[in-house]
């Protein structure tokens, strides 16, 4: 595998990876409210070719992934459902865990909930709050006293190194987009006696109703999600680790926020490269819950689909685009995969290494998968006009690999 070049989404450039024996990631994960739809599959699939592209290189991967199994999302669906909030969790997170399987994602080697969380993430606000960047919110309109909220302002005041954070270091947002992405995602900027619209919740203390754990001296209550991953991604990966990933709606606010937290509680960055995955459509729309047009990896797969058809409809698309789910783009993956079947039965001997080297190339170039897809079809190409003898062991190897780089089960 060459030297590694991957898209930092805080220079806003294509950088080296630094070349090291062991590399480490982190990538968001899923609030367990709904089923895995293809922006989700396409994102975590996304991360799986940087993680096989490593290993490939022979380097160690440490890989942590959280699960946010407590938070608004989930407790407003359990509720609208009548359905307990632990048993949703549970079961979308068994089904999560099957879809990944099944589309050939790697596993974490940490995955980690936000609950289980807990008693390290007090700690770390309670660390916050004694070093000025946090503070407690007066409670008005019958609301409790005492949500704890992140001060961004002090916060980026705290340091003049070159490597310290200040608000909009990783998403390069300016003011009236970041409050307007904000309240768009979770962000709650009207929030009555905060400091700044911009400040994000660390800890929402006990309501009626909801559940909560011991805060110590936070009071009873339950964690923001940026603290949750930034806790979680200090405990189980270096600091800083190599890049932290997820879909290009959480550039702004939760990395942005996350690596606040983490700069304030450790005084290096969280991670030394941002990296994002596009968003997926269907048919030219965007995809959500409230327009019904949610494509769901288990409802593909209960229709008799192959998950490897799936995710090579996936990896068609380069992993920083915004694309569109569409019937022709899935039947074209299929009809891809079973020439490539065919292909590799009739292995030209003295072909295959040749292909790996360039499937290598690309994928060393910023992941790019469409490229590696073009140089497997241009290889089968090869390979059924070919009259020379067939070679098992070029089959071999071009299965290995289409296996081994794209995650493309044959
Ligand atoms: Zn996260």
């Amino acid at each position: 595998m060459p030297q590694l070049r991957l898209f930092d989404t805080a220079l806003g450039r294509v950088v080296e990876i630094e070349q090291q024996p062991e590399q480490s990631m982190y990538v968001c994960g899923i609030t367990p409210y709904d089923a895995t739809h293809m922006g989700h599959a396409a994102s975590y699939v996304a991360f799986d070719l940087l993680n096989r592209a490593w290993r490939d290189a022979g380097i160690r991967v440490a890989y942590v992934q959280n699960v946010t199994d407590i938070d608004d999302p989930l407790l407003e669906r359990a509720t609208a459902t009548g359905v307990d909030w632990r048993e949703l969790a549970q079961s979308q997170i068994e089904l999560f865990h099957t879809d990944m399987d099944a589309l050939n994602v790697l596993a974490p080697n940490h995955y980690i909930g936000a609950v289980e969380a807990i008693p390290d993430i007090v700690p770390a606000i309670e660390r916050l709050i004694a070093d000025g960047v946090a503070y407690r919110v007066q409670g008005t309109d019958g609301e409790p006293d005492g949500d704890v909220y992140y001060d961004v302002e002090m916060a980026g005041k705290r340091s003049d190194a070159t490597d310290a954070w200040t608000l909009g270091d990783v998403s390069g947002l300016g003011e009236a987009e970041m409050l307007a992405l904000f309240a768009e995602r979770g962000g709650d900027p009207d929030r009555a006696g905060k400091r700044q619209a911009l400040d994000p919740l660390l800890w929402r203390v006990a309501r009626e109703g909801e559940p909560s754990w011991p805060g110590a001296t936070l009071g009873d209550g339950r964690p923001g999600w940026h603290i949750e991953c930034t806790v979680i991604a200090q405990k189980y990966l270096p600091a800083p680790f190599t890049v932290q990933g997820g879909g290009s709606d959480l550039v702004f606010p939760h990395h942005e926020m996350g690596a606040g937290h983490a700069y304030s509680l450790a005084g290096v960055p969280l991670a030394r490269h941002y990296a994002h995955a596009g968003m997926v459509g269907l048919d030219g729309e965007k995809m959500s819950k409230s327009k019904g047009n949610l494509v769901l990896v288990s409802k593909l797969r209960a229709a008799g689909e192959e998950p490897a058809a799936i995710r090579l409809a996936i990896l068609a698309h380069h992993y920083r685009s915004d694309w569109s789910w569409t019937e022709a783009d899935f039947g074209a993956a299929k009809d891809r995969l079973a020439r490539w079947r065919t292909a590799r039965d009739a292995a030209p001997a003295g072909s295959a290494a040749a292909l790996v080297e360039a499937m290598r190339l690309e994928l060393a170039n910023d992941l790019n998968a469409p490229g590696a897809i073009a140089a497997v079809d241009r290889w089968a190409e090869e390979a059924l006009r070919n009259n020379a003898p067939v070679s098992g062991m070029d089959a071999a190897l071009m299965g290995d690999a289409v296996d081994a780089l794209l995650g493309v089960e044959l």
